[in-house]
């Protein structure tokens, strides 16, 4: 039973209807990206009903998991060349950035009597998939819009995320001129322009994306109600979708300070400790398997969270008003990796609320 993962349903649908309304009022359309909770299809079908219309994910397999919720799906980060036949029965549309690939989709796409949809990834700056040569993007999409099996969709692009680069009005300018450029090339308007992720939002509030711009693609805004530029919380959002609860195994006054010679840990890393001297500790029946000590916050104020191994969460339990017990439990609201995880492994339970 434990440790348990609770999604509270109704927090999460608020949310979602709060964020895609401020997206309507600057002509946005939303993709609900579903893998920070592997695609779960209970959860995938509160973005539905918060009017999201179209899914995505970086996983076929979790992509897989969401036929049977009506929406148009999309695979967001480019696909492997081995799993096109996969990708074609399970995806309507995928981000591209090799033709090779696209070609390989193309064929897969006629075996099957199908059509899938290809948005080509510009790279403005993230160093991460899409192209940055502008011209050989333009070459690819005239190639793309040639081929039978696949149908040129639109463009996008992904920033935020390795390099940590912020979108800007600059970028998205370049956006849309990529987009504009492209539709001139094949002598009709592309359906998606899609500017980003989370980390977007900041930018659309401030009405500095242009109108060609249509489409976001957002997970962490949607699950959290939070934009990743400045990280500030979003008018009538929540932050308390996913709570975790685990379990108390060992309640035990220990100093702070370990004993023995100090080694490194499996990172090579030498560990520090803060002396505080004699201490209540508890420890619980989860670890780094299943959630993530810096992207979760303890409910109880009055917990120290120490740190985790595998299997073991080490909390000093001291200053807290409760007085923890062995089977008590403590619980802790996730955050963005801390959620991956936890629906990552297959240790943690599920429950829904709302
Ligand atoms: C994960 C991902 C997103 C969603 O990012 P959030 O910051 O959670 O909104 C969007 N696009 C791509 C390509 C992604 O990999």
């Amino acid at each position: 039973m434990y440790p348990l993962v609770c999604v509270n349903k109704q927090h999460l649908l608020e949310n979602v209807r709060a964020v895609t309304a401020l997206c309507a009022e600057k002509h946005i359309e939303v993709t609900g990206v579903t893998k920070v909770f592997g695609a779960d299809p209970e959860i995938a079908r509160v973005y539905v009903e918060g009017g999201v219309k179209r899914l995505g994910d970086s996983r076929i397999e979790n992509l897989k998991q969401l036929q049977g919720v009506e929406a148009e799906k999309w695979l967001i980060r480019p696909p492997m060349l081995s799993e096109v036949e996969d990708l074609v029965a399970f995806a309507d549309a995928s981000l591209n950035s090799e033709l090779v690939t696209i070609q390989a989709i193309s064929d897969a796409a006629l075996k099957k009597g199908t059509q899938h949809r290809i948005i080509l990834m510009v790279d403005l700056g993230d160093i991460r998939e899409g192209f940055i040569d502008h011209d050989e993007l333009l070459e690819v999409a005239a190639e793309t819009e040639k081929m039978p099996g696949v149908h040129l969709y639109g463009i996008g692009v992904n920033l935020t995320c390795f390099s940590f680069v912020q979108s800007d009005e600059e970028k998205m300018e370049t956006l849309a001129r990529v987009a504009a450029a492209i539709s001139e090339r094949i002598g009709r308007e592309l359906e998606v322009v899609s500017g980003g992720n989370s980390a977007t939002l900041d930018l659309m509030l401030r009405d500095g994306i242009p109108a060609r711009v249509n489409n976001l693609r957002l997970g962490e805004s949607l699950l959290f109600g939070k934009e990743r530029a400045k990280y500030t919380y979003l008018p009538g959002t929540h932050r308390d979708v996913f709570t975790l609860q685990c379990e108390i195994v060992e309640v035990k006054e220990k100093p702070s300070m370990p004993w023995g010679e100090i080694g490194v840990d499996s990172y090579g890393n030498t560990p520090s400790f803060i002396d505080r001297g004699m201490r209540k500790k508890a420890i619980c029946a989860i670890g780094k398997q299943d959630f993530d000590v810096e992207t979760s916050t303890a409910t109880d104020p009055g917990l120290i969270v120490l740190g985790a191994s595998s299997d073991h969460l080490m909390v000093d339990v001291t200053d807290s008003e409760k007085d923890y017990q062995v089977g008590d439990l403590i619980e802790f609201q996730l955050g963005y990796f801390s959620t991956m995880r936890a629906f990552t492994s297959k240790y943690v339970t599920k429950q829904y609320i709302g």
